[in-house]
């Protein structure tokens, strides 16, 4: 809910100052909000009764009293239901500018609601605080709202409520850079939706403000968000003030013609709700903005509507303002003497009911009056007095308008640092899921990695494996898996070298199988396969680790013995010999027996080349044949039989 309260302001900033300087002083007529609302009540009909404050206080006014007619006159009546119905009657007269009448209301509410904490105390207090205007009385209703706040949760509707009506006190003092303070924090404080009465209060509060501090475009953008909220709840009495606000704020910016749009359509809303004060007040802006487009005839008229309202409902300050319009309309029209009576009628006690901005362009019209009139004494002491205001003022002026640069500031920090942590918060998202995407995508090249590492060991095992089975097909023989005969040359070879390095001894034996052919032909090839196998399985069973046993070719095997002496080599032989004579023959090869002939030869005695030891073994082993198979035969030795053998090892 608002209230409309003249106020003044320094300096136009109209064109109509340059073309009418006489009248170049700023009437600003200033409507200022109440605070009605914001303490909504938890009472549904009270509730009720302050929505339609907001929208028609005549009406709710009459509703007040019929509820309270009863309740007055009970013995024990309802103290809260009482103080509350007091509250919204204070509120109803502060919104039709009857102060002195809504100070009243407020002062029995408060008699009734005593406990601090009781939002309805709260609320009759801050009805109370809204509708003083003297500056003792403001400083006092100051303290008293500090008091309550004092006991409230900071940031709490009830603070909040209270300190927009502390704001609104402050600026009621012209100190508006305190005020600006107080409205920001207020409104900045409600920004949920509990709290959106006490943020339209806010809005309104530092919208006037700001106006005040000279930041229009701040005021007008504020004062759009209240007309916003009033369209939608159909607060019609709210929403013909909020007009009225908007077209004082396009005054002052100089934009009169629109100013006036909104002070017509501010006039008819009053009209609809037969509220004469506010018809008055249209008119009396009306002639505010008219008086800077040089329309004075018109203004004139508007003004003496204004002033005739005013003077029927006895209220002196805007009877006053509408004096002191009238004032510069006549000194412009070069009627000073009229002027001059009117001023001094308005300027009584010095101005000291009427605010300081206002006192001052005051006295420089009337300097100016005086001017007119030759009065040139009177007319140097009113400018020594507007000098002296003036520079007052000023500094009054400056601090405003800091003031309004902080909010501003402030307001905007807020708004950079939000988008400042939009922007991190956008960042570090970006960043993470860039790092989500880039170890996502390491953990793929590193399972490639592996698996490609995994698989290229694969191959090269398989590989390897491949080749040491090429080069064991290389060297080894298929059916015995004994070393081949290339094979067999080239461990009989090395062995050589070692032994003829090492000056050891090597023996080396070629073993043929006996009649091979007729086990071949009797018993089957395959058993001649068979037979051949065994013999390699069984010969190497009676050997060394050390020694060799190797595919020679057909049915020959050469047999490689490092460091062996030839009774050793003959021993093993002998064992050789007496395995393969067990060698299982199927019953084709009845009558059959395997056996085998060696040819030995070593190197202790001759030679030294592999082919030469090779031929003696084999000269050995021919000569084993000749003399009936079954035997070993030693080269370069006499005929030695397996027997002799036998018992010279015994021996
Ligand atoms: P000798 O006692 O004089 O050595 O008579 P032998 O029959 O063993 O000698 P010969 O050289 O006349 O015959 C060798 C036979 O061995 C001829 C060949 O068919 C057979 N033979 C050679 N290699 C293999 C083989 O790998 N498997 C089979 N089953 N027989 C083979
Ligand atoms: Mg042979
Ligand atoms: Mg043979």
């Amino acid at each position: 809910m608002f209230k409309l309260k003249i106020t003044g302001r320094l300096g136009s900033r109209s064109a109509g100052r340059w073309l009418y300087p006489v009248l170049a002083i700023a009437w600003a007529i200033v409507p200022a909000p109440a605070l009605a609302i914001c303490f909504v009540s938890a009472t549904p009909a009270i509730r009720e009764l302050q929505t339609l404050v907001g929208k028609d206080a005549a009406r709710a006014l009459q509703q007040v009293a019929v509820r309270l007619q009863p309740l007055e006159s009970s013995p024990q009546p309802d103290a809260q239901l009482l103080a509350s119905l007091y509250a919204v009657q204070a509120q109803a007269y502060s919104i039709l500018e009857l102060a002195d009448d809504a100070r009243n209301a407020a002062a029995k509410g408060l008699k009734f609601a005593t406990l601090a904490s009781d939002p309805v105390y709260l609320d009759v207090l801050s009805a109370y605080a809204e509708n003083v205007y003297d500056q003792d009385g403001i400083d006092h209703a100051i303290k008293s709202i500090d008091g309550a706040r004092a006991l409230q949760a900071g940031g709490s509707l009830a603070d909040t409520c209270l300190l927009i009506t502390r704001g609104l006190l402050l600026y009621r003092q012209d100190r508006s850079d305190l005020a600006i303070a107080s409205l920001t924090q207020a409104y900045h404080a409600s920004t949920t939706p509990e709290f959106a009465a006490a943020r339209i209060d806010a809005a309104g509060a530092l919208s006037m403000a700001m106006r005040s501090a000279g930041d229009y475009p701040q005021a007008l953008a504020l004062n759009q968000e209240v007309i916003d909220r009033h369209t939608q709840t159909g607060a019609t009495l709210n929403l013909s003030v909020d007009r009225f606000l908007r077209g004082k704020i396009l005054n002052l910016m100089g934009q009169n013609t629109s100013a006036i749009e909104e002070f017509t359509e501010a006039r008819k809303l009053s009209v609809q709700l037969g509220d004469t004060q506010g018809v008055a007040f249209a008119d009396l802006l009306d002639c505010t903005a008219r008086i800077e487009l040089g329309q004075l005839e018109r203004a004139e008229s508007e003004c003496n509507n204004a002033l005739r309202a005013f003077t029927e409902a006895h209220t002196p300050d805007q009877v006053k303002e509408s004096l002191a319009l009238l004032a510069g309309i006549d000194l412009a029209k070069g009627r000073a003497a009229k002027a001059l009576d009117t001023l001094n009628k308005v300027l009584d006690r010095d101005g000291v009911d009427l605010l300081p901005g206002r006192v001052l362009s005051l006295y420089q019209l009337r300097a100016r009056a005086y001017a007119a009139l030759h009065k040139y004494r009177d007319a140097y002491a009113d400018l020594t007095e507007y000098a002296k205001r003036f520079a007052t003022a000023n500094d009054a002026e400056r601090s405003k308008a800091a003031a309004a640069l902080r909010a501003r500031f402030e307001t905007d920090r807020e708004i950079a640092r939000n988008a400042l942590l939009q922007r991190e918060l956008a960042l570090s998202q970006e960043k993470s899921q860039r790092q989500a995407r880039e170890l996502r995508w390491n953990a793929i090249v590193a399972t490639l990695g592996v698996l490609v590492i995994a698989l290229l060991m694969y191959f090269l095992m398989v590989n390897r494996r491949y080749r040491q089975q090429l080069v064991k097909l290389a060297s080894q023989d298929s059916l015995t898996g004994l070393p081949n005969r290339r094979r067999t040359a080239e461990l009989a070879t090395a062995a050589l070298a070692d032994a003829t390095g090492a000056q050891t001894p090597l023996t080396i034996a070629i073993i043929d199988m006996d009649h091979f052919k007729i086990i071949n032909d009797r018993c089957g090839h395959a058993t001649g396969d068979f037979v051949l196998k065994e013999f390699a399985r069984v010969g190497r069973e009676s050997l060394r680790d050390a020694d060799v046993l190797g595919r020679w070719g057909g049915e020959e095997f050469l047999l490689i013995m490092p460091d062996a002496t030839l009774e050793f080599a003959l021993a093993s032989l002998e064992r050789m010999r007496t395995l393969v004579f067990g060698i299982h023959l199927p019953a084709s090869g009845a009558g059959l027996r395997v056996s085998l002939s060696a040819g030995l030869a070593t190197t202790s005695r001759h030679g030294r080349s592999l082919d030469e030891l090779v031929a003696r073994a084999d000269s050995a082993l021919y000569v084993a044949k000749n003399e009936g198979r079954d035997l070993v035969r030693v080269a370069d030795e006499a005929h030695l039989s397996t027997t002799s053998i036998r018992r010279a090892l015994r021996q």
